[in-house]
């Protein structure tokens, strides 16, 4: 079922859920959705949404919220987490995805995400789909979501208050936050990357790749590592991150290490610096990245310049 075969089983990280979260608006915002569940399991909540106006859906990390409304309230956009509307809330977790059909859909791909344009008509809906929002012509199908949920602002603070700040939002004093959170942890700061409480968004990939990016050994207990260091980590979080909301892919690999041509059987060197590159030479020194098992994910690393 995976978009890419090695990203299949994968739990999308946070950048793309910014994207869907872009994706879904563009399709739903400003018009009136029925909402049903045809597998069943949220009959109740998507009653609660249906009928009502979508606004403008936000991503926090690895969760997506879209605000529903009656069309006249409220007058302008929801900020995050307000009392008023009825919030979708949604963790696709590793087998959740979007899908976009209809003839006002148009071709989206990326993790968490698949659609097609080109339909004469919305087509019925999957046995399995846990919500249908359709509007105008178009259905958004979720199948396979950790968690779909309304709720109402309170809700939705409840889940904010347990994450962490997201690099792609990067809002005033979450450097600081993140650094000093780091700063006061023994644990290693490749596995403090991680906790969503501590920085909500990355995964796998870019805790692998910005670690090497700014040259911070993943196992340096996260006290240990300068305020310095860790705010210029914060802050390459935040730039890569936001670079591939756009397209929908990770590409981590520095622009100027990136070989050309890709070398053959090292095709991960196109798009990763070290992540998935276990046994292959270091793009940056030569040493051979090597990888561990770290808290129950693969870790990895290149042991010569990252320190
Ligand atoms: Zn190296």
């Amino acid at each position: 079922m995976g978009v890419e075969a090695h990203e299949g089983s994968r739990v999308p990280e946070g950048q793309a859920i910014h994207r869907l979260a872009r994706i879904a608006s563009g399709f739903l915002a400003g018009r009136v959705v029925a909402a049903s569940s045809p597998q069943g399991r949220f009959a109740e909540g998507a009653a609660r949404l249906d009928g009502l106006t979508a606004f403008h859906a936000q991503a926090w990390g690895k969760h997506f919220f879209m605000p529903f409304a009656e069309s006249r309230t409220p007058t302008a956009e929801p900020l995050l987490g307000d009392d008023g509307p009825a919030w979708l809330h949604v963790h696709l977790g590793l087998y959740g995805r979007w899908s976009f059909s209809g003839p006002r859909a148009t071709d989206v791909a990326g993790a968490g995400l698949r659609g097609g344009g080109n339909a004469a008509a919305v087509p019925e809906p999957g046995a399995t789909v846990r919500l249908r929002l359709e509007a105008e012509d178009l259905a958004a199908d979720l199948t396979g979501p950790a968690r779909c949920e309304a709720l109402d602002g309170q809700g939705v603070r409840a889940v904010l208050a347990r994450l962490g700040p997201d690099p792609v939002r990067n809002e005033p004093g979450d450097r600081e936050r993140f650094v000093t959170t780091i700063r006061s942890r023994r644990a290693a700061v490749g596995q403090l990357i991680l906790d969503q409480s501590i920085a909500a968004g990355p995964g796998n990939i870019y805790r692998a790749d910005c670690l090497f990016r700014t040259g911070i050994s993943p196992l340096t207990p996260g006290s240990e590592v300068s305020p310095e260091r860790l705010g210029a980590l914060w802050d390459d979080l935040a730039a890569t991150m936001a670079d591939d909301v756009d397209s929908g892919v990770i590409r981590t690999v520095p622009p100027d290490l990136r070989p050309e041509p890709v070398p053959e059987g090292d095709e991960e060197a196109g798009r990763f610096a070290v992540y998935h590159r276990t046994g292959r030479p270091c793009l940056r020194c030569g040493t051979t990245i090597v990888e561990k098992d770290l808290v129950g994910r693969r870790l990895f690393w290149c042991p010569g310049c990252q320190r």
